[in-house]
């Protein structure tokens, strides 16, 4: 491959120019074997933000980083496979009851996850309060998990565009974490490389999530959707509404509590709403045709979480973690609540242990937040609204500040907005 001067490529892109592909190779393979420095990269990132990478150059940039790694291969499966990735938010536990449902219907989920960092929760986080249950399986054990139960959850090995590994700590640290050719890129990159056939993106947008209008979340949305389908993967994507958190609960163990509560036929309608929505969109991509509120109403769903949570040493039986504190926050007035910010509420969860400032900091797993009535609801005022859960109590605090503004009661009639906002699939 020809060589090329860093710096040169960082003026072009600077000046708003455009990269060739040999360029574009060249540039990602000489960043991850260390002879294009942090500090370069960095400049080209905030290039990149400023003048975006056009219709030419992202599929280029995003096939470099997937070369960087291993393909995972789901060929010998005897069934179809389909996997969903959230942009994350607040509550957001819906990849829990969702991939045994799915699987309940004949596809196979190969759901490699991530842990949280920040204010939105991290699926394996999650999980790991269940006692027993490990998140790293290597690629045999993760293809036997996936031909005898339908469903794996687990951590994505690093052997997946290691590109990306390196290139979003370096955003994170530069401001350039949103800019959307990047993020399209990152997300795709490892998601391709995976191997997944259908491939379901759900896009979040509001206070909630990292995405804040609609506008730029259909953006990134479409962006996602054009490489995946240009890779060979049936792409979708829902645009849905993170301005207020999902279900009832922010946490580790207290999302696994609601997960099960869904599985088992109950839960919070906007969690079953999104998760049938998204079952289904899997199910067509894959090419599937099967009804996932049956698989759940029937108890096939449930029986394939324990087996699922089973084949990763996890007992579904096992009694959650408890925290060792517990404090109620009450109603501070009475009327119909208008809104329930999104994001106080995954800081507050934040803050009492169940995410992470730093990736080497530990989670508690029973931390979290639960509240007791969402948007559209009755109140009276001293009423218990909120649960603060953690093991140190000395957080509890901040914890409260954060949600001090979390909650506007009125006196006007009010209804949760709807769920999924837009679909968005290449024509
Ligand atoms: N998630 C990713 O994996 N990459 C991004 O750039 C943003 C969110």
């Amino acid at each position: 491959m020809s060589t090329f001067d860093v710096v040169d490529l960082i003026r072009t892109k600077r000046d708003g120019g455009v990269l060739s592909d040999d360029e574009i190779r060249w540039l990602i393979d000489a960043y991850t074997a260390g002879t294009v420095g942090d500090e370069q990269m960095a400049a080209m990132a905030m290039a990149i933000f400023f003048h975006g990478l056009d219709a030419r150059e992202l599929p280029t940039w995003t096939t470099a980083m997937i070369e960087t790694g291993e393909r995972m291969d789901f060929s010998s499966l005897s069934r179809p496979t389909a996997d969903k990735h959230s942009t994350g938010g607040v509550g957001d536990k819906i990849t829990l009851p969702l991939a045994p449902i799915v699987a309940a219907c004949g596809v196979a989920v190969p759901q490699l996850s991530g842990r949280g960092l920040g204010h939105t929760g991290g699926t394996l986080d999650k999980l790991e309060a269940i006692p027993g249950w490990r998140a790293d399986l290597d690629n045999a054990a993760m293809l036997r998990q996936l031909e005898e139960v339908g469903a794996v959850i687990c951590a994505a090995g690093s052997g997946l565009a290691p590109a990306d590994k390196k290139l979003y700590a370096l955003r994170d640290v530069t401001g350039t974490v949103e800019a959307i050719p990047l993020i399209a890129s990152s997300i795709m990159s490892k998601k391709i490389a995976e191997g997944t056939g259908a491939l379901v993106l759900d896009v979040k947008t509001g206070a909630g999530a990292f995405m804040k209008t609609r506008e730029r979340s259909a953006e990134l949305a479409r962006t996602m959707v054009e490489l995946g389908t240009a890779a060979g993967v049936t792409t979708v994507a829902l645009v849905t509404a993170m301005d207020a958190p999902l279900g009832r609960s922010a946490g580790n163990a207290v999302e696994v509590a609601e997960s099960v509560e869904v599985l088992a036929g109950g839960g919070p309608a906007d969690v079953v709403e999104l998760t049938l929505a998204l079952a289904a969109e899997m199910l067509a991509a894959a090419g599937v045709d099967a009804d996932p509120a049956a698989a759940l109403a029937s108890g096939r769903a449930m029986d394939t979480w324990r087996a699922m949570i089973r084949a990763q040493g996890g007992d579904p039986d096992a009694p959650l973690p408890t925290p060792k504190h517990v404090e109620v926050v009450t109603a501070p007035a009475s009327g119909v609540i208008q809104s329930l910010d999104a994001l106080a509420v995954g800081v507050a969860a934040w803050r009492l242990g169940a995410g992470r400032a730093r990736k080497e900091d530990p989670v508690q797993a029973a931390a979290g937040v639960t509240w007791t009535a969402g948007v559209g609801d009755t109140v009276t005022r001293g009423q218990p609204l909120f649960e603060l859960r953690t093991d140190t109590p000395e957080r509890i605090g901040r914890a409260r500040e954060a949600l001090a503004d979390a909650v506007v009661i009125g006196a006007d009639a009010a209804e949760p907005g709807p769920v999924v906002l837009e679909r968005i699939a290449t024509p």
